[in-house]
């Protein structure tokens, strides 16, 4: 039993990974953002843009 055959076979395609060491670009905000993450924002910051909540005015 040899187990060398699958460690080669795991070196294949990098994975798709986003730059390193970047912060979230919300003012203020030092989270790193992980290389994983596509977004410029952390995933506390990062929201999707809100629908305008607008409750019929009833008058
Ligand atoms: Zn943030």
């Amino acid at each position: 039993m040899s187990d060398h055959a699958i460690s080669k076979l795991s070196g294949g395609r990098p994975r798709k990974t986003y730059d390193t060491g970047r912060n979230c670009a919300y003012e203020g905000c030092t989270t790193r953002l992980s290389s994983y993450n596509k977004n410029e924002f952390c995933w506390t910051h990062f929201q999707p843009v809100p629908k305008p909540a607008r409750i019929p005015a009833d008058n």
